[in-house]
């Protein structure tokens, strides 16, 4: 078959044949702005349960939640506060941020430091995160000296997470940075706190990372189709993958996302910690399914600050179900999917 007119279809292994669909239902949707980019969520209309606006109120909350805690950009959020703390502090951070960090600490260690909620100078520097902006006119790369110094403000080990007290360490100058792993935090939360309320049929998303949970009212899951780097002049397309979000996460980290262009070279806005610096290792989406879109989002992160063999290797050991988009030397597009990835190929 032409690879270029294929649809690959991907769907769940384990079906929850618990929920019945509403057949036949009203589907609503709400959205809005969160976070610097767009949230949108979408479910079936049951009977007993919930007006628009209480459901408005509880997605918002949640979403809030997260900002207040977690946000790089919100003067005041706990990770603000921490980020400008005395040096040699110590920080007790609240139940969320603390389940945010409990697993972007783990993460950090199986990676090997490739994901790193410490990376908050080095994303400044580059430009991506608040301060001098990539964006800004006559922004350019930072010299060496700077990419040094802040390699040296990078060490998540520095942080001494310690998860049963929630306690965090200041060394003085190190600048957390969550946004790799609290979009997808937020999904989760606004998902489960949807199905509290008795809605367990519900499409949720923000900025491009989503969770699904129950069914359409047509009896369908909810479909989504993977997204996926533009296909440029003489590229081949690659085939289309769509997902049943059924009890499942997606996010996607690219390099065709957010990246500026200097000298010549296109930096990414995702950076290889280890390196200090925005990667450069040709891959150009990692998308990653999950039950919780939490995963979803740091394994993405993780595997593309990895690169595809590294990346496919410790996905393989942890049973990931990744698919990866590479920009081959001869300048196509190239997808490797890992077996858990594969076992969902209906
Ligand atoms: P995502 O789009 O989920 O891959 O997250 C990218 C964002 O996470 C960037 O805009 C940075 O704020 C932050 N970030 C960049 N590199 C890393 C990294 N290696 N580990 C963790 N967070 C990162
Ligand atoms: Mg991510």
């Amino acid at each position: 078959m032409d690879q270029t007119l294929m649809t690959r279809v991907l769907v769940p292994t384990l079906l929850d044949d618990s929920t019945r669909p509403l057949l036949g239902a009203q589907v609503r949707s709400l959205d809005g702005q969160t976070m610097g980019t767009t949230w949108q969520v979408r479910w079936t209309v049951q009977a007993s349960v919930a007006s628009v606006e209480r459901v408005h109120a509880a997605v918002q909350a949640e979403l809030d939640l997260v900002v207040d805690q977690m946000s790089t950009w919100l003067p005041g959020s706990d990770l603000d506060r921490f980020n400008h703390a005395p040096a040699d502090t110590d920080h007790t951070v609240p139940p969320a941020m603390g389940e945010v960090l409990q697993a972007a600490c783990w993460l950090s260690h199986e990676s090997g430091g490739a994901f790193n909620p410490a990376a908050g100078a080095l994303v400044n520097l580059w430009g991506f995160g608040p301060g001098p902006r990539y964006t800004d006119p006559g922004f350019t790369a930072p010299s060496d000296d700077a990419v040094q110094r802040a390699l040296a403000r990078n060490d998540w080990r520095a942080l001494r997470w310690d998860g049963a007290n929630r306690r965090l360490h200041q060394p003085g100058g190190l600048l957390l940075d969550l946004s790799a792993i609290a979009k997808g935090y937020a999904v989760d939360r606004v998902s489960r706190r949807l199905s509290a309320m008795g809605l367990v049929h519900t499409l949720v998303e923000v900025g491009g990372e989503l969770r699904g949970q129950g069914l359409r009212p047509d009896g369908q899951p909810w479909w989504i189709e993977l997204e996926s780097p533009p296909v440029a002049h003489g590229q081949r397309p690659l085939p289309t993958t769509r997902v049943a979000l059924h009890g499942l996460s997606v996010a996607t980290s690219g390099d065709y996302r957010r990246a500026f262009t200097h000298g010549g070279v296109r930096w990414p806005h995702t950076i290889d910690p280890r390196q200090g610096r925005p990667l450069a290792n040709g891959l150009a989406s990692v998308s990653v399914l999950h039950a919780e879109c939490l995963w979803a989002d740091a394994w993405s992160t993780a595997l593309t600050v990895l690169g595809r063999e590294e990346g496919m290797a410790l996905a393989e050991a942890h049973g990931i179900a990744a698919l990866f988009v590479q920009r081959e030397p001869d300048g196509q597009l190239s997808e490797t999917l890992t077996p858990a990835m594969q076992a969902l190929d209906a």
